[in-house]
């Protein structure tokens, strides 16, 4: 089986990381360091932000559930854009949090009219930057616009997990926001360009005051210790993250193209997927599944014609090519 369904990544985790979890493999007896200060200090460092502006999680999406459990009342509303990742209703829902869903504009996130919506209210508003599954991205321009307009006393969520994929010079750099804006969250993850998915670690960076926070809602040993370690090796590991971006790309080509040759259009993409338009897409998904490759039907979305794909290795990505060709010249003869 093949999964291109949860955007991993497909070459895996630097071997620098593999390495170093062998030899931390003989420390398991013993607790993490509850501050995380290796991990933190190397994040500081190279996001050139202080320690106390940063808070690990065990994926970034313990990030956000922390973020709605703990800086928003019953009462009050959360602002995200329609096709927003999914994770996000689903914490806000779990909390009995009221919503304010914004349609997008032409796949992108419409960030007048997130700004519109905000009333008395509001505590919350959700960036997904760039936008899984829609694969768009919200540029500098938009953003600026966003901080200026947002009132101080509404929490600003940036969520970066594609970050490291970017190759887009208007996409706006939100760390430099942080001296202005004490009211903005960015969450990134090890899960995509580093390929740590499984063990899980993500980490938020925002004011000091935000941080100390969310800390207090976290337990002493909410990050393991094997994840800290991996995490801290691979922000060592440039070459490989290049790597992996440049893997990526090229791959991401041979997506567009192939899609290209089989008369399949796909939405703009920033990250390690492509989504393709492709009608009843839950059948191809099925067929496809029978065939051993699984892709993401965006069903759950309302996404019917739509699937989403995360970029493999040249050779699954030549697989799910011809695979897709397959299924479509059979679905032909049938009509
Ligand atoms: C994959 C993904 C995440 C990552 O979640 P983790 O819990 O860090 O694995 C977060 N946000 C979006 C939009 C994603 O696609």
């Amino acid at each position: 089986m093949i999964n291109l369904s949860t955007n991993e990544n497909a070459w895996g985790c630097s071997p620098r990381v593999s390495i170093a979890l062998q030899s931390a493999l003989n420390d398991v007896h013993a607790y993490p360091d509850a501050n995380y200060i290796e991990l933190k200090t190397a994040l500081s460092q190279q996001l050139n932000v202080s320690t106390k502006q940063i808070m690990l999680g065990n994926g970034s999406e313990h990030l956000l559930e922390l973020i709605v459990r703990g800086l928003i009342l019953p009462h009050q509303n959360a602002i995200f854009s329609e096709y927003a990742f999914l994770t996000i209703p689903l914490i806000l829902k779990n909390h009995h949090i009221t919503t304010k869903v914004i349609p997008t504009k032409n796949w992108c996130e419409d960030i007048e009219q997130m700004v519109a919506a905000i009333d008395a209210n509001t505590r919350l508003l959700f960036l997904v930057n760039p936008s899984n599954p829609t694969g768009t991205y919200t540029t500098n321009t938009q953003f600026d616009y966003l901080m200026q307009h947002v009132p101080a006393n509404v929490i600003v969520v940036v969520d970066e997990a594609y970050f490291e994929y970017i190759q887009q010079e208007d996409y706006p750099f939100s760390l430099s926001y942080l001296n202005l804006y004490p009211n903005l969250i960015i969450t990134r993850t090890f899960s995509k360009g580093y390929g740590l998915a499984g063990l899980r670690i993500g980490y938020a960076i925002s004011s000091e005051y935000i941080i100390n926070k969310l800390e207090h809602l976290r337990l002493p040993y909410h990050v393991n210790a094997l994840a800290a370690k991996a995490a801290s090796v691979a922000l060592t590991d440039i070459e490989y993250i290049r790597k992996v971006r440049e893997y990526t790309h090229l791959g991401i080509n041979q997506l567009r193209a192939g899609l290209l040759r089989l008369g399949i259009s796909y939405l703009p993409t920033n990250g390690n997927f492509i989504t393709a338009h492709i009608s009843n897409a839950s059948i191809v998904t099925n067929s496809l599944l029978s065939k051993g490759i699984k892709v993401k039907s965006l069903q759950d979305y309302g996404l019917y014609d739509y699937m989403r794909i995360t970029v493999g290795t040249c050779e699954q990505n030549e697989l799910i090519l011809s695979s897709i060709g397959q299924i479509i010249s059979i679905g032909m003869m049938v009509k």
